[in-house]
């Protein structure tokens, strides 16, 4: 069990900026998600926080103890990689036993221990098997066996489900997410797959050419995206975002879209320049009294909701609705966006701009 934190850790390999001055805090016992696009630096954050590679600044903290310049070694973790390595000339069991066996612990122990991770991981009736003939999951649950069994304070995982087919591998998820639900170890999950990260993390940090961009809950992460890249990388279709210049005025919430005057419950005042208008498809509601105007251009069934694509004059949107709603390609419709899922963008910087009190307000409201 540890809390992690790391503060202002940067990694520059040679000239190179990979990681730049990153900030968070993995409490005890989170399933802990490392989020973004290939090459944005997730991986090697993982490596420096499990001691594989040393940060080029900062500092790396388990359970208060600074170890940033620790070899793994010394920080008591476990690594999981996505290329399950396991020794071919030893069964299951032994396979799992060698980190204890290495370590001199009595065999009567060692056996104990190997009952107990066989148990939780559902393995018992292949502890004699070779590991030649096993199959990916009983791999996958073979290499986690191996990892548990030295009991590390966290474990790090750099995509271990990558290899495995989508139907598998939302199986694994769950499992591994229920296998961490029962032993309540800090594990740190690195990911590209925005889907997985929402369902299996407690935690995410997205990340995006080095950089953090938002860190938080993923319902937190999903409703108020801290930056365009985050609304964009999150959700499927992502946010829709529609650009117009200039805002308000008199400390009013109101933003005018092709003249049609809408209210926006946030503390906005002042904000003006080039805009960007955010909401997901789901807040994007279609009603034929309403103002705002968008044509039809296509539609997709996807079971219990299709997506709508609309040519609004402020750009192409994207809406969700029920499947059952009637919708013709080539009709022009009426749209509604509900102001309280509005979240507004600075064009140039993709910051979102919104106050932390309303926040608040919005996320009882
Ligand atoms: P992926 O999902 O593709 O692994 P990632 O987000 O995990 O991507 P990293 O592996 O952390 O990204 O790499 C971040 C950047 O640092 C990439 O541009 C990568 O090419 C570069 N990089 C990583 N390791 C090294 C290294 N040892 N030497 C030089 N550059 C490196």
């Amino acid at each position: 069990m540890a809390q992690i934190r790391i503060e202002n850790v940067r990694k520059d390999f040679g000239s190179f900026n990979a990681v730049k001055s990153s900030t968070f805090t993995i409490e005890d016992g989170e399933f802990f998600m490392l989020l973004g696009p290939s090459g944005c630096g997730k991986t090697t954050t993982l490596r420096m926080m499990a001691g594989l590679e040393l940060p080029t600044s900062g500092e790396i903290y388990i359970d208060g103890e600074e170890v940033g310049q620790k070899p793994a070694s010394q920080r008591d973790i476990a690594f999981v990689f996505q290329m399950f390595a396991l020794y071919p000339h030893m069964n299951v069991g032994k396979n799992i036993s060698y980190p204890l066996v290495s370590q001199g612990m009595p065999k009567a122990q060692v056996k104990k221990k190997v009952d107990e991770i066989a148990e939780i991981l559902g393995i018992t009736d292949i502890l004699k098997k070779p590991v030649g003939g096993l199959s990916g999951g009983d791999r996958q649950r073979v290499a986690l066996g191996r990892a548990i069994v030295r009991n590390p304070k966290a474990f790090f995982m750099d995509e271990p489900l990558g290899a495995l087919d989508a139907e598998f591998r939302e199986h694994m998820s769950e499992e591994l997410r229920a296998l961490h639900d029962r032993m309540g170890a800090t594990t740190v999950y690195v990911t590209h797959d925005q889907l997985e990260a929402m369902q299996m993390g407690d935690k995410i940090v997205v990340m995006n050419h080095g950089v953090v961009e938002q860190f938080g809950v993923p319902q937190e992460i999903y409703d108020w995206p801290a930056t365009k890249f985050v609304a964009q990388f999150i959700g499927s279709p992502p946010m829709n975002f529609l650009d117009f210049n200039g805002m308000v005025g008199n400390g009013s919430t109101e933003v005018r879209l092709n003249d049609i005057a809408m209210a926006i419950p946030q503390c906005l005042d002042g904000a003006n320049g080039a805009l960007s208008f955010g909401v997901r498809p789901e807040h994007v509601q279609l009603d034929d009294a309403a103002g705002y105007r968008g044509v039809v251009k296509a539609t997709e069934y996807l079971g219990t909701t299709q997506i709508i694509t609309l040519e609004t004059p402020n750009g192409v949107i994207k809406a969700r609705a029920p499947s059952s709603d009637a919708v013709r390609v080539g009709a022009t419709t009426g749209l509604r966006f509900d102001p309280r899922t509005v979240t507004l963008f600075d064009a140039k910087s993709g910051k979102a701009l919104r106050s932390q009190a309303n926040q608040g307000v919005l996320a009882h409201g």
